[in-house]
């Protein structure tokens, strides 16, 4: 029998990628708008990634018993303090898309010699056990001169894996999961559903 559960978005790339890792596992994921969940606007206002994935896993628990996943994510650039981090999504939107956001911090990044940065993604597990459950995944990198590929969504034309040394943006179908900050919590979610019995060995 399959193990269903909801993932807690309407990003159709986190969907994508989520899927990816756990539907070999016979799990299957739903977005909220393959179930028809429409969440309010969500204030997103934790102090941590895994904060604000237990509001957003929180606000899908009323209307729904299935299990559920939250991620909350973001870049952080270690010249720029760690900007964008936690604001990942805010200040994309407040530049007026990702584009313009990727320009602005290679414009800040100009003149800095350090270019790395790591994606930090935390996956909350909701409904399963008692207590909500959290996995964390980071992907160590550094950030292109300039934006590279079409693939991925966010910041990914401009990090570049120190695993892989290419960049998110060029990687092909299915190799960014492998090395990216969800594919690793992703698949320590995976090994606790596995271990615990919830899904096949
Ligand atoms: P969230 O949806 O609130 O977790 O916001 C995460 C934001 O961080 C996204 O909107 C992107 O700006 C950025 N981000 C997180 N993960 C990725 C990724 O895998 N690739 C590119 N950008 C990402």
């Amino acid at each position: 029998m399959n193990y269903e559960i909801v993932l807690a978005t309407s990003n159709k790339n986190k969907l994508k990628e989520v899927r990816e890792i756990l539907s070999p596992h016979k799990i299957v994921v739903y977005g909220l708008n393959d179930l028809g969940i429409k969440i309010e606007d969500i204030e997103e206002n934790g102090k941590t990634y895994a904060e604000n994935a237990l509001i957003k896993a929180k606000a899908v628990q009323k209307v729904t018993s299935f299990p559920i996943i939250a991620d909350d994510s973001g870049l952080e650039i270690t010249a720029l303090d760690n900007r964008p981090g936690m604001h990942s999504a805010r200040y994309a939107s407040a530049m007026g898309g990702h584009a313009n956001a990727i320009r602005e911090i290679l414009k800040d990044l100009s003149d800095k010699e350090d270019r790395s940065a790591r994606f930090v993604c935390d996956i909350v597990l909701l409904n399963v056990e008692d207590k909500p459950l959290i996995f964390e995944g980071i992907a160590k990198g550094t950030i292109a001169k300039e934006p590279q590929g079409e693939g991925g969504f966010g910041y990914d034309p401009v990090f570049v894996s120190d695993e892989t040394g290419t960049c998110f943006g060029t990687m092909p179908e299915g190799e960014k999961n492998t090395v990216s900050h969800r594919g690793k919590a992703l698949k320590k979610l995976l090994t606790y559903l596995r271990i615990n019995g919830f899904v096949p060995l």
